[in-house]
């Protein structure tokens, strides 16, 4: 089914690259990305503070095209938005989310929660709770293994149909982040209204950590918020020792960042459920 409303998509956008903009040839040729098996995803891991372990993966979506080369998702994902690309996109990733989680738990390797990064696009969909729920039922496996990363601005937009969506989706058992939290539209007033179950630290928050007393002020801040919330915390782009010791000191649960693990193919990461620990 994904693949009608894409073709017609596709030609649309190729009767326009012949010697025309890099935006226009991205444009053309994520629409065959898909099929064409060149979208892959990386798995970049989250470690808990308080004991050193393993304690999930963000998963990030690669694009290896044949000419280009490796396409940044900073740049690509917002063509995939505009174009309405991210839904099938979005889908996929969603799909080999479960699936992989699935493999591991088959193989007997340890479970760690997964976190997906969800686009407006496809949270304005009415049947996402639905749909994601089939997924975790096809692949058969357990809602609690699978995390969303939401931004602020995605719940601002539309409070009423977002507030709905997030109820199913917590009924569903799945978990709920809110992704580079501090940079958005915050109103405070939504951590009130939304079933969030984690908060993520941006990190331009975090590569200040050390220099600027506002950054790190408003890091603790968050840090106290979510957890007078009930809510666990993360601080991503986690660069040095330094700042890791200062987020630990601060009680913050979980870190993510190149210090601890870069986003890393299946495979590689894979032998991170078989132990290491955080120094
Ligand atoms: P994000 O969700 O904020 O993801 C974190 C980004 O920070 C990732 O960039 C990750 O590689 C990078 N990062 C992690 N640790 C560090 C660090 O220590 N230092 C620095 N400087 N960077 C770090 P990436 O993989 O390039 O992804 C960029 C953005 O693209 C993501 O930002 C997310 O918004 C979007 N994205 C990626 N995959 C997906 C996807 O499957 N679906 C959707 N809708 N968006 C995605
Ligand atoms: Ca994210
Ligand atoms: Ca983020
Ligand atoms: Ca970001």
């Amino acid at each position: 089914a994904k693949a009608d409303g894409n073709s017609a998509l596709c030609f649309y956008a190729r009767d326009f690259t012949r010697g025309s903009s890099r935006r226009l040839q991205l444009e053309s040729a994520l629409c065959q990305a898909l099929e064409a098996g060149q979208l892959l995803l990386h798995y970049q891991p989250k470690f808990s503070l308080e004991d050193g372990a393993l304690a999930g993966a963000e998963v990030l979506l690669r694009w290896q095209h044949p000419t280009l080369g490796a396409v940044s998702p900073a740049e690509f994902i917002p063509i995939a938005e505009e174009t309405g690309l991210i839904l099938p996109i979005g889908a996929w990733v969603l799909r080999q989310s479960c699936r992989q989680l699935a493999g591991w738990q088959r193989r007997g390797l340890r479970m760690v929660p997964l976190a997906v990064n969800l686009s407006a696009r496809q949270f304005a969909l009415p049947t996402l709770a639905g749909d994601i729920r089939a997924m975790l039922r096809e692949a058969g496996v357990g809602p609690r293994w699978l995390q969303l990363e939401l931004t602020e601005s995605l719940l601002v937009r539309q409070p009423e149909a977002a507030s709905r969506t997030l109820e199913q989706l917590r009924a569903a058992g799945i978990q709920l982040a809110l992704d580079d939290f501090g940079t958005g539209y915050s109103s405070l007033n939504y951590l009130r209204r939304f079933p969030i179950t984690q908060l993520k630290i941006d990190q331009s928050f975090v590569r200040e950590l050390l220099h600027d007393k506002d950054s790190s002020t408003i890091a603790v801040a968050i840090i106290n918020l979510a957890h007078g919330l009930g809510m666990q915390v993360v601080a991503e782009g986690v660069e040095t020792m330094a700042q890791l010791e200062f987020l630990r000191r601060h009680d913050c649960d979980q870190v993510q960042g190149y210090l601890s693990g870069r986003p890393q193919p299946a495979a590689q990461f894979e032998r991170l459920l078989a132990g290491p620990q955080l120094p």
